[in-house]
């Protein structure tokens, strides 16, 4: 039965307790189940039941996994403690010590200081390059994943993800990309043969600004590789972050929909004020839109600090992809870790300002920001 992605992202509810018809599966916020005897102990280690302990699995756990699995098209997923820790279990279920890999130069901040300060004390190798230019001269023999973001951090700029896969495969080597700014509401890369897609659940999917999740979904083979991470390095996420995470979902297409409708309109508005340099919002993500954040650059036509002293209700945030709009300062939040050579390479200037375009009235959005920069104009 083939279905829409709007009918799959409302229809995830799928561990509805069967004794007891709830409409909505209820919340096991329960560390371990019971056994009835010892014979049903051995039922969970030979595949007959389900649940033994909640680190080990869990059914609210359980359904955010396989629902964003189903959104992305892959056959399945698990969900983990936070976004960052799906990305490390992914990577654990290809490298090992030894091995290398080629991650792109202008990854998230927290991902980029994962690669380079926690999975090199692993042993593993990681060279960090523009993909634009130099992914596949820095693949090397002992080259085990390729991993990027569809749609990168603040600047925007667009993963061409069939590309990366076919220089990927003619090497014989993994590719992980993290698809939190995209969501599969606009790009699902397993689509495209990519073999790993990671989740900052934290962000859109769940949407409320409320929990902190990741998800990893992809090829059964390295799943089942990540879900023994995750149950060894205790990566698990809680039963009730799960359950909020799954709530979230039901309502994606919707607030995705009128995301990105509002970021276009945000986009256009600001292309011409006097007190903006540089608009920067994608054109070619997908047909249904281009995602959500706006960034701009201010720094020669406007004052940064008045600028973000005008907001009025617009709240200065270090995340993104809430309901409301928010603004964050990439330089110094979530790219304060990069070098300060990388961070002007990619642009990452005093004057940029990541806008996360929310859910309001496009026309309160568009003239608070308006007012913020006419303040700020130099
Ligand atoms: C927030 C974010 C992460 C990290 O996710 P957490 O849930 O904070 O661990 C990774 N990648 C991207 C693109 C993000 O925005």
């Amino acid at each position: 039965m083939g279905q829409g992605f709007d009918t799959k992202s409302v229809h995830v509810t799928m561990k509805r307790n069967e004794g007891v018809p709830t409409k909505v599966t209820p919340i096991h916020q329960t560390s371990a189940f019971t056994f009835d005897n010892l014979e049903d102990i051995e039922n969970f280690f030979n595949g007959e039941r389900e649940y033994l302990y909640s680190r080990v699995g869990n059914p609210n756990t359980d359904e955010l996994g396989q629902a964003v699995a189903n959104l992305e098209a892959a056959p399945v997923g698990i969900a983990t403690s936070s976004g960052l820790s799906a990305i490390m279990v992914g990577i654990l279920s290809v490298a090992q010590a030894g091995d290398h890999i080629v991650a792109s130069e202008d990854l998230y901040g927290g991902t980029y200081e994962l690669l380079a300060n926690e999975l090199t004390a692993f042993g593993i190798e990681v060279s960090f390059v523009s993909f634009e230019n130099d992914l596949e001269t820095a693949i090397r023999e002992n080259t085990v994943l390729v991993y990027t973001e569809s749609i990168t951090n603040p600047l925007l700029r667009v993963e061409n993800l069939k590309n990366i896969v076919e220089i990927a495969n003619k090497h014989n080597i993994r590719t992980m990309v993290d698809n939190t700014f995209a969501t599969p509401y606009l790009v699902q890369p397993y689509s495209l043969g990519v073999n790993l897609v990671v989740h900052s659940a934290t962000k859109y999917l769940g949407g409320h600004s409320d929990i902190t999740a990741g998800v990893l979904a992809g090829e059964e083979e390295l799943i089942a590789k990540a879900k023994t991470k995750t149950v060894n390095l205790g990566s698990n996420l809680s039963p009730f972050e799960a359950w909020l995470t799954v709530r979230g979902i039901k309502t994606l297409s919707v607030r995705m929909e009128r995301h990105v409708n509002n970021a276009a309109r945000l986009a256009d508005a600001l292309a011409e004020h006097p007190a903006v340099d540089k608009v920067y919002y994608p054109t070619n993500v997908s047909e249904k839109g281009n995602g959500a954040i706006v960034t701009i650059d201010i720094t020669n036509k406007g004052d940064i600090a008045t600028f973000f002293e005008s907001l009025d209700w617009i709240k200065i945030v270090a995340t993104l992809a809430g309901v409301e709009t928010t603004v964050s300062y990439p330089i110094a939040t979530s790219h304060r870790s990069l070098p300060e050579s990388s961070q002007q390479a990619l642009g990452i200037t005093k004057g940029l300002v990541r806008i996360s375009v929310g859910i309001e009235d496009a026309d309160d959005i568009i003239s608070t920001m308006k007012q913020a920069l006419d303040q700020s104009k130099k």
